[in-house]
């Protein structure tokens, strides 16, 4: 990281050195100028020793009052970075009272900004770091040695953990030398170490939950990540990086966040058909001439006697609610009469599935698009079918439908679930009908009937060819003729 250069924020070390800090992954780095770059946080504690000593007695109440200070002063600074606090009071050997408070906090922070706004409210209060290593352990020690009431706040753990460095050569004494209660340093080892403290190793369904709980995109974020959290004690990501190696590391990457990455879409795709068309809006004309899109599109509508509050109201209402009994939308009539013309514009805004090829495995397709048009769709028992009748019928009316892929490339049916309510329009010259043995089914042919909104178009218009497909006007057409909220 020698000579990164980039100039940000500016840091001071512990001795005051000032360096300028760079955010790289959600990392800080300190870049001294002509040195090496460090992590920032590694330079900074994430246990403080707090004392306030007063000649007279205390201003700021009990012990409670003083760590709530102290808890708001690393709040103003930072947002919520306490982890948990624990604080006592002994009286001063003359007059009035010190107060000691062993603060941990979620990550490594500078004390300045807490200590200025300890200041500001009256309160000189002396920040230390525990020495090297102890942790929270020494300065939980320092606290309670003389107040036996000192008080501790929510999530302060029971049994506060002795610092990594100490239990290792506590047990390796222990080893040489058989169990007991004393260490090297004469301090009193207060509990009995557990016998044998064996790391979580991380399967890899955890190892992927961890990486899209950090955000990791590549394996250079995962090195940032799991070298960061392995110096703060919390070795599992780079066990795991290191066991199973940086091949299928890499694929669980991949797989995890693709995987998180299809429900996003899915969501957003749902969400959004109003949102894109409302954004359309502001988009401009394509015409050769200013509105001539939707000036055609208003004459078909007219010279069709359809009414144009209707015929936007259905659009806009398949787009919002998706496929549905008597939603979909069916522009029925002879060619040369509009019908197209109308819908075409849906082809230039949304991710759209087509007229299908006429094989089986066509319609699987669907499970990447926003909409379904089938211009001039023709369904009947004469042709070879792109999806059984059954299928259609339930892809209309909005439930699970299972469609068929080759096992060449996939190993199981794609499964269109209710959740995705992708809308259906169509155009053609009659609602799909149904032969049993040569003989019209009515039965079946007035399910697929109802399935559909159906508007009738049979007076050609003559000059819609000249004019392509503009979404600006379509847009606008719909927005000028439907009352509803676009979201
Ligand atoms: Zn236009």
């Amino acid at each position: 990281m020698k000579g990164c250069g980039e100039a940000g924020k500016t840091g001071y070390d512990l001795t005051g050195t000032k360096g300028h800090i760079f955010s790289n992954k959600d990392l800080d780095f300190i870049c001294f100028p002509g040195k090496d770059c460090f992590l920032f946080g590694e330079m900074m504690p994430r246990v403080y020793l707090l004392t306030l000593s007063h000649a007279e007695k205390s201003p700021v109440g009990t012990k409670k009052d003083f760590a709530e200070q102290v808890v708001s002063a690393f709040k103003a600074s930072y947002g919520e970075v306490v982890e948990y606090w624990c604080v006592s009071v002994e009286p001063h050997e003359e007059v009035g009272f010190h107060y000691h408070m062993a603060v941990k906090l979620k990550r490594s922070l500078r004390f300045n900004g807490p200590r200025k706004v300890l200041a500001e409210a009256g309160l000189r209060v002396n920040f230390t770091e525990p020495p090297e290593g102890a942790g929270y352990f020494h300065a939980f020690q320092y606290v309670t040695k003389e107040d036996r009431d000192a008080i501790k706040s929510i999530g302060h753990p029971e049994e506060v953990p002795k610092p990594r460095t100490e239990r290792a050569s506590t047990a390796a004494r222990r080893r040489s030398r058989g169990a007991s209660r004393f260490i090297a340093d004469g301090t009193e080892a207060l509990d009995p170490l557990p016998a044998e403290e064996k790391p979580h190793k991380l399967n890899r369904s955890e190892f992927a939950e961890k990486i899209l709980e950090c955000g990791i995109k590549d394996y250079q974020g995962l090195e940032i990540e799991a070298e960061k959290r392995r110096r703060q004690g919390d070795p599992e990501m780079w066990t795991f990086a290191m066991n199973r190696g940086q091949k299928i590391v890499e694929e669980t990457i991949a797989m995890a966040n693709s995987m998180a990455r299809s429900i996003d879409q899915a969501v957003l795709s749902q969400r959004s058909r109003l949102q894109v068309l409302q954004e359309v809006l502001t988009r401009e004309c394509e015409c050769p001439e200013s509105g001539l899109w939707q000036r055609m599109a208003s004459q078909t509508l007219e010279l069709n006697d359809v009414k144009k509050e209707v015929f936007c109201a259905a659009v806009v209402d398949l787009l919002r609610v998706g496929r549905s009994k008597g939603r979909n939308l069916f522009l029925v009539g002879q060619s040369n009469c509009g019908k197209s013309f109308l819908l075409k514009p849906l082809q230039k805004i949304y991710a759209c599935f087509c007229s299908p090829a006429f094989n089986p495995f066509s319609f699987s397709s669907v499970k990447d698009k926003q909409v379904i048009f089938l211009d001039d769709f023709r369904f009947n028992a004469a042709d070879a079918k792109p999806i059984p009748w059954t299928q259609m019928l339930n892809l209309l009316d909005g439930s699970v439908v299972n469609l068929s892929r080759p096992r060449t490339h996939f190993a199981d049916d794609y499964c269109l679930e209710e959740s995705n309510t992708i809308p259906v329009f169509a155009t053609g010259i009659a609602v799909p009908i149904h032969f049993v043995g040569g003989v019209l089914h009515e039965g079946e042919t007035e399910m697929m009937r109802n399935r559909f909104r159906v508007f009738v178009f049979e007076r050609p218009a003559t000059s819609i060819r000249e004019c392509p497909a503009c979404v600006s006007c379509f847009a606008t057409l719909l927005r000028s003729w439907d009352s509803t909220k676009w979201e």
